[in-house]
């Protein structure tokens, strides 16, 4: 019975510490997306969210704002919600 309490907190403890490491990550996943964003050289592709190079060929001018975007995938469903709206 002891036994059984102990695996059961080992693996509570566990779960807390994977948790607890992964939650961080994110943290500075957000913190880094950001710095890129601010830094100009990379800029979000708005179908997705990825991050491009602001180099990136596949992009839509509209007025004076440029978009980019990760594929043409993305930049199809783009001009087609433009489209529709
Ligand atoms: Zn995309």
């Amino acid at each position: 019975m002891l036994k059984i309490l102990i695996f059961l907190v080992a693996g509570f403890l566990l779960y807390k510490m994977i948790m607890g490491d992964r939650g961080k990550k994110l943290a500075d996943q957000k913190e880094k997306e950001k710095e890129v964003e601010e830094s100009g050289e990379m800029v979000k592709d708005p179908v997705c969210g990825t991050y491009v190079s602001s180099d990136s060929g596949i992009r839509v001018k509209e007025g004076n704002q440029i978009y980019r975007f990760c594929s043409y995938e993305c930049r199809d469903k783009f001009i087609q919600d433009r489209q529709n709206t």
